[in-house]
């Protein structure tokens, strides 16, 4: 059976100690519910921090703490008291969270707390190291281990890692003004599947990784020099049928067995039976808008004085991170707000607020989630929240109307509730009257299209789709591992050509021989390829043919009088040595003048990007431009040719940054066959990069050796990581006895 670890900051347990005695257990968290679903089905342990300040126990109390641990399958990662202060409530608490979720006023940038971040990453790393025998899946989470993915991928590359944001990744204009933003992304990336809550999240990190990183991104797979990572988002649910057994239970108790909190409802209602409980619970955080919501209730107080003696407003705010200045002094602004509005709109018997500053046991939870008839929920920004799941999972009955701030990941699948924007106090008020007033044959039906859909995505079924698309990149990954050329494929290809008296190498310039830089123009060769090139065109039983997108002016300069056949312009003109320019097929180039007004277009609005001319086709750069605005105005620009190309006998070739335009059935492929039919060889190697270099691989005749440079989908029959893995292999050919 494989193992499976999954990491977290904290671990799902809560661990009391008295005295002697050592009790741990298990934690009733949304997370740790998802994770048992899918723990049953592999032998897994969880690492994290218990959260236990070592330093105060004795040794004998660690023992006991770690055994304890040990039979819930958990291992401690010890932090120290310094550890927790700089990485848990510095670092990650007070730069990650606050930008994360748009609040840069509050961000800071302490070297000594990143520092202090990058220790506690490395020191899980070692801790997952010393527990690895048998692993093959880990799965990490949160915000507190951006860099933990790179970190195991560099000591096992073979594991396939899983990591999953619970909070929002922000755009790229927030994201980047980390200091750190370049290695918290390239620590992300050590990870073969990331997954966030919403699609949102997943765009402003894939713009984040082409701004910072330029790594091509075919719609959901970012092609890093060494390996594909797969995005995706996957909203995580809730365990449904706790919340709505919960409530149906509750319902059945008798009046004595009931909690305090509906005791205390029920009485209400005997006395008002016309109140309508709204619910406000978070934590107290100020990515919650608490201060918004307070100022929208009050402003719905003072619009609609009608509903003044009939709403009560049920502010459930649980303590968080109370050691923080800023979570300090919302506090005060809460109080002092709900003070001002109880103090501006009590009566003698009752006032608008109830305000409760702590926790809920989980049956006055539900029992607050299943008696108020009206949920409000503004975050200013949250992730997913989850409070709003369980409020609908709660409405036994389907009644119930939740109000929900468009800036939640939840209302991205909660269309249905009254969604507002956190900072419009009128939308919100307008909100709380539509909700007041809303027919319960109308809050029945949307509740009950909510409810279908929070049952059927529940928090195992978010859990085990994470797992299900991780398998998938791991069988896809050991598809590419079959095809990386090992050092045995590597030598079967040498004995092969060994035997061979007539060789002939296709090979790709740009990508393939060198290396990628901004001006196509600086690529020129170096010593050392030129060396490599002439000593294996040296050997007369190879022959060397560089077969490229380039113009024949540049292969001419560069090669024109080297022992090589050249094909440029992915396949318009080839040249035998020592002879001239032919063109493989008539070709008509009349064309040019339209197509080329209609790319001109896209290079004024495209700064950075040029048109590159060539004989028979015109080619699009957008290597230097800003990498979004090149993605996207290259996908502009395909669409607008798409049917001009085909009225004028054309086709779009899309190869690494640039789009060309040429004639068609005109291809690197077809070039190659024509050159083979002329002379043929019995021993075939091609190598290629890009899209254009596929023809090249699947014309070429089966028994021909194909190797494609980079990460990306190919028909080739190997892959190589970069050029200069291209170069080692030709080496190791030109020692091929002659
Ligand atoms: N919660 C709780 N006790 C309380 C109030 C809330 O355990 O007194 C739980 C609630 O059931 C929910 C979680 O806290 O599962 C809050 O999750 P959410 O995603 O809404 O916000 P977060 O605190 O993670 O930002």
């Amino acid at each position: 059976m494989s193992r499976f670890l999954i990491i977290s900051n904290r671990l799902p347990v809560q661990i009391n100690i008295s005295e002697d005695n050592v009790e741990v257990t298990p934690s009733v968290g949304g997370l740790a519910t998802g994770m048992s679903s899918v723990t049953k089905l592999f032998k897994s342990r969880w690492i994290g921090s218990s959260g236990l300040d070592k330093s105060l126990l004795s040794a004998q109390q660690i023992k006991k703490v770690n055994l304890a641990l040990k039979k819930h399958a958990c291992m401690d990662v010890n932090l120290t008291r310094e550890e927790v202060e700089l990485y848990y409530e510095g670092f990650s608490n007070k730069t990650i969270w606050p930008l994360f979720h748009y609040f840069s006023q509050f961000v800071e940038y302490e070297e000594e707390q990143w520092q202090a971040y990058k220790r506690v990453n490395q020191k899980f790393a070692d801790v997952i190291a010393e527990n690895m025998e048998g692993v093959d899946k880990i799965w990490v989470h949160d915000y507190h281990l951006l860099l933990l993915p790179k970190l195991i991928k560099e000591k096992f590359p073979n594991v396939t890692i899983g990591f999953f944001l619970h909070i929002p990744f922000p755009s790229y204009e927030l994201f980047r003004i980390l200091p750190w933003r370049t290695e918290i992304i390239e620590g992300m990336l050590g990870a073969d599947l990331l997954g966030f809550h919403t699609f949102d999240y997943e765009r402003h990190f894939m713009s984040s990784v082409r701004r910072l990183l330029g790594y091509d991104i075919n719609i959901d797979e970012i092609n890093t020099p060494k390996r594909i990572v797969k995005v995706d988002n996957f909203p995580m649910g809730i365990d449904y049928n706790k919340f709505n057994d919960a409530a149906l239970e509750s319902q059945r108790r008798s009046v004595r067995d009931r909690s305090e909190v509906r005791k205390e409802l029920e009485r209400y209602y005997l006395l008002y039976p016309e109140t309508k409980f709204i619910l406000s619970i978070d934590r107290l955080d100020y990515s919650k808008g608490l201060i918004n919501r307070l100022e929208a209730f009050e402003y719905f107080l003072q619009e609609y004085s009608q509903y003044r003696d009939k709403v009560t407003l049920v502010l459930l705010a649980v303590p968080s991170r109370i050691g923080v200045d800023q979570y300090q002094q919302m506090k005060s602004e809460v109080d002092e707000v709900v003070g001002r509005i109880n103090g501006e709109y009590s009566t003698i018997n009752r006032s608008p607020i109830w305000y409760f500053y702590r926790s809920m046991p989980f049956e006055n939870l539900v029992d607050l989630y299943n008696y108020c008839e009206i949920a409000l929920i503004t975050p200013i920004r949250d992730g997913m929240n989850l409070v709003a799941k369980e409020y609908i999972a709660s409405k036994t009955d389907g009644r119930g109307v939740l109000i929900l701030s468009e800036m939640a990941g939840a209302a991205k699948e909660m269309s249905e509730a009254l969604i507002v924007n956190p900072n419009d106090k009128a939308q919100i008020a307008d909100a709380i009257k539509q909700a007041i007033e809303m027919p319960l044959e109308e809050q029945i039906e949307r509740n009950t299209v909510l409810q279908n859909r929070l049952k059927r995505y529940n928090v195992e079924k978010w859990a085990t789709d994470f797992l299900n698309t991780l398998d998938n990149v791991r069988q896809d990954e050991q598809k590419y591992l079959a095809k990386r050329l090992t050092a045995s494929s590597k030598n079967k290809i040498l004995k092969e050509f060994e035997g061979s008296n007539n060789r002939i190498f296709f090979l790709d310039y740009d990508g393939t021989l060198t290396g990628f830089v901004d001006n196509p123009q600086h690529a020129r060769p170096d010593k050392e390829l030129y060396e490599l090139l002439d000593k294996l065109a040296e050997n007369p039983k190879n022959r060397v043919v560089l077969i490229s997108g380039r113009d024949k002016g540049t292969f001419d300069e560069w090669f024109g009088n080297k022992p090589y056949t050249l094909i440029v312009e992915h396949g318009v003109w080839y040249r035998h040595i020592g002879s001239s320019w032919k063109m493989i097929e008539p070709l008509d180039d009349s064309w040019k003048d339209s197509i080329r007004s209609a790319l001109e277009f896209y290079v004024d609005r495209t700064p950075g990007s040029f048109i590159e001319e060539k004989n028979y086709s015109l080619v699009w750069h957008y290597r230097k431009s800003d990498p979004e605005l090149g993605h996207n105005r290259a996908i502009e620009l395909k669409d607008e040719m798409t049917s001009l190309v085909a009225n004028l006998n054309l086709e779009i070739l899309e190869g690494n940054k640039v789009i060309e335009i040429k004639n068609q059935g005109i291809n690197k492929g077809q070039a190659a066959l024509k050159v083979l039919h002329a002379q043929p060889a019995d021993k075939i190697l091609a190598i290629g990069d890009d899209w254009t270099d596929e023809f090249l691989f699947s014309y070429l005749p089966e028994e021909a050796v194909t190797i494609k440079v980079g990460m990306a989908k190919t028909v080739a029959d190997y892959k190589v990581e970069n050029y200069e893995e291209v170069r080692s292999l030709l080496q190791k050919l030109t020692d091929v006895e002659v």
